[in-house]
């Protein structure tokens, strides 16, 4: 699901670091669900101005620090959505028929969408690349979604995503810094 994993020339494993923050992200945005879910209940309220460009900026700050080669949690625990396009792209680029690909790697689920088999991601290699890089799904490209438009709107996605994305996490404990209005406000709720 990773919109920054570009390839490189090393092999980069997770840093220790890296592995510690991915341990305890559940239990640290378990901590701060509450207090993010009020956060963004304010931002829906009263986005704060040219929150898009903020958000944009917070997002590409964050993805200097973070590298999602030595991360991949995302490809490891989660599915990306796969439209029909992505799985006519993908197909062609694996010289499959779609029909074949989707029997291959592909479920229906509850919503009707078309996610993977199993996690992690068949595509995921050993060094954290994506093996279908170029012709990855559109959810995959767009995750952690932190620099979308208007990203209010989606909540209730990021509160869900901040428990599996290091960088979601860092990029809405950094919002509340650079939002304080919209973060104190809802404190004294
Ligand atoms: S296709 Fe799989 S390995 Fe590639 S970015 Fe998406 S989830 Fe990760
Ligand atoms: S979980 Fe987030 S930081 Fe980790 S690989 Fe995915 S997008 Fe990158």
């Amino acid at each position: 699901m990773l919109i920054f994993r570009q390839p490189t020339t090393d092999n980069r494993q997770p840093t220790t670091s890296m592995e510690e923050f991915i341990k305890s992200l559940s239990k640290r945005a378990k901590d701060k669900h509450i207090e993010n879910k009020k956060f963004f209940v304010k931002l829906k309220n009263k986005p704060p101005k040219h929150l898009d460009q903020t958000m944009v900026k917070l997002h590409r700050e964050e993805f200097q620090k973070t590298d999602c080669l030595e991360c991949g949690n995302c490809c490891k625990t989660t599915s990306p959505i796969f439209t029909d396009k992505d799985v006519d792209r993908i197909a062609k680029h694996l010289k499959m028929k779609s029909q074949h690909f989707e029997s291959q790697y592909l479920n229906v689920d509850g919503d009707g969408d078309f996610v993977l088999k199993e996690a992690p991601c068949a595509f995921l290699a050993a060094d954290n690349y994506c093996m279908i890089y170029d012709v990855r799904p559109k959810a995959c490209q767009e995750y952690p979604h932190t620099n979308r438009k208007k990203f209010y709107q989606i909540s209730d996605l990021t509160l869900a995503n901040i428990e599996i994305c290091p960088a979601a996490y860092n990029i809405v404990e950094k919002m509340k810094v650079v939002m304080p209005l919209a973060h104190q406000t809802n404190k004294r709720q």
